[in-house]
């Protein structure tokens, strides 16, 4: 096929062929949607792009609009669909249980919730062995924290400056960015520097920053704290990846301060870091509790807090339960994913994939000054982008220009981090390399617009 040329002579580039197409679409348009949406939805939904896409079918890595255009997928919904959109087994593994039974609650046996614990404690090191069931991150979270706090009979919560753990007055505290604080009360939450290489003060040396969560629980606490709650690489703060070093420093003072450390995997879990399975593997620590959502389910509403049989005890003081959490079909689901993700060994395609999509973006920071930093791991890749390299100053509208040129192109990625100028690569993990090609080309091109 001909290559199309742009207005300058400049190869415009070509998403790669893919053999599918959505069935015909005879809904309401885009701008129908858009004026429903303004009428009904809370004025806090955002989007991206200054015309909404409307999104209408799915297909493993990629997006259908409503005239059946198809876009790569290069966000994932938010790190979230990990095999891809309406993969067949996931599928299959839906309609079949909610064919037999869509809904059971915590009083009656059912083997989609057991066999999926099972099956997830058995990607968990040590003896993180006990499952309870959520339906999101931000509720994994809370019961996390509410976990250690009665284990350990102590209040105090660290967490990490720009951190993101959720939405509900408890995690809203643990949260650490005011782009997404309303009047929270922040009881008993410390937030300590963030171990960021590109913007923190101690560059890359993860054991200095770890000095912070010493001097938090020296000057701030009584000496002993409930929790540390981090996620190994940050995902809506753009895609930071803590420091080397970092967390098994700070998970020994948070041991010798009698609390619990708990890895929120809700972005960098189920083999996205390519790696490892889990992100806090990058760093070689083990966890008291680990959270997770998002890939847990590919997009089906699930998450869950994984943590030892002791620990555990302590939901046993009252009745604890979550009325939809570990509904079978939602665990069916689940269980799905982590057949897949072994099957079509997609932890290895994340590295692979990921590694030389890293490479390519890291060559267009030698091209333009505006790219700022290019970082992370696996298929959670982070390009920030800055007007002053040396300030690092935030090239906000930058940004959104590039978002918006990409989208045209028909790539679609995230964008995140305080200033809101880091794009967020989190794709399933079924892209391939050409799929990597076409969001470099696509991001090269649009870049040189600016
Ligand atoms: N933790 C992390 C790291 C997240 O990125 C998010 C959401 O983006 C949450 C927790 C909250 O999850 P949810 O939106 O499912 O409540």
């Amino acid at each position: 096929e001909a290559s199309l040329h742009d207005n300058n002579g400049v190869v415009v580039p070509k998403i790669p062929p893919f053999d599918y197409s959505p069935p015909p679409y005879d809904g309401p348009s885009a701008d129908e949607i858009l004026a429903k949406r303004k009428q009904y939805l809370s004025p806090s939904m955002f989007y991206f792009y200054q015309k909404p896409l409307n999104v209408v079918d799915g297909k493993m890595q990629y997006l259908f609009d409503e005239n059946g255009r198809r876009y790569l997928d290069a966000f994932g919904g938010i790190a979230t669909v990990c095999c891809g959109h309406c993969h067949p087994d996931v599928v299959d593994a839906i309609v079949n249980q909610t064919k037999r039974l869509q809904h059971s609650t915590i009083v009656y046996l059912n083997r989609a919730i057991s066999d999926f614990a099972e099956a997830l404690t058995s990607k968990l090191p040590g003896n993180l062995k006990v499952v309870f069931f959520t339906n999101s991150g931000t509720e994994a979270n809370e019961l996390a924290l509410m976990i250690a706090r009665l284990y350990t009979g102590c209040h105090d919560i660290i967490s990490l400056r720009n951190a993101y753990h959720g939405n509900a007055a408890g995690t809203m505290g643990a949260t650490a960015q005011c782009n997404w604080k309303f009047n929270v009360v922040q009881s008993g939450v410390h937030h300590a520097l963030n171990p960021d290489p590109y913007r923190g003060v101690f560059g890359s040396d993860g054991e200095k920053y770890a000095r912070d969560v010493q001097d938090l629980i020296e000057f701030g606490t009584s000496g002993n704290v409930a929790a540390f709650i981090s996620e190994a690489i940050q995902g809506i703060g753009g895609i930071v990846e803590l420091a080397p070093g970092y967390l098994p420093a700070a998970y020994s003072s948070i041991k010798k301060a009698g609390g619990l450390c708990i890895a929120d995997e809700v972005q960098s879990g189920f083999a996205r870091t390519g790696s490892h399975f889990w992100g806090f593997e990058t760093q070689g620590v083990v966890p008291d509790i680990v959270t997770m959502a998002k890939g847990i389910g590919n997009g089906i509403p699930l998450g869950a807090v994984v943590t030892t049989p002791e620990i555990s005890e302590v939901l046993t003081r009252r009745s604890y339960f979550n009325t939809f959490g570990g509904n079978p079909v939602c665990t069916a689901a689940g269980l799905a994913v982590l057949n897949v993700i072994e099957k079509e060994k997609l932890q290895e395609n994340a590295f692979i994939v990921g590694s030389y999509l890293k490479e390519r973006l890291a060559a267009l920071k030698d091209k333009y000054e505006v790219v700022g930093d290019v970082r992370g791991r696996g298929l959670m890749i982070g390009v920030e982008l800055v007007t002053d390299r040396q300030l690092k100053t935030p090239a906000k509208t930058e940004t959104l220009h590039v978002m918006d040129q990409m989208k045209d192109l028909g790539v679609l990625i995230g964008k995140g981090g305080y200033y809101g100028n880091v794009f967020r690569i989190t794709p399933p993990l079924c892209f391939t390399k050409e799929d990597a090609d076409f969001l470099v080309d696509a991001m090269d091109y649009s870049l040189a617009k600016l």
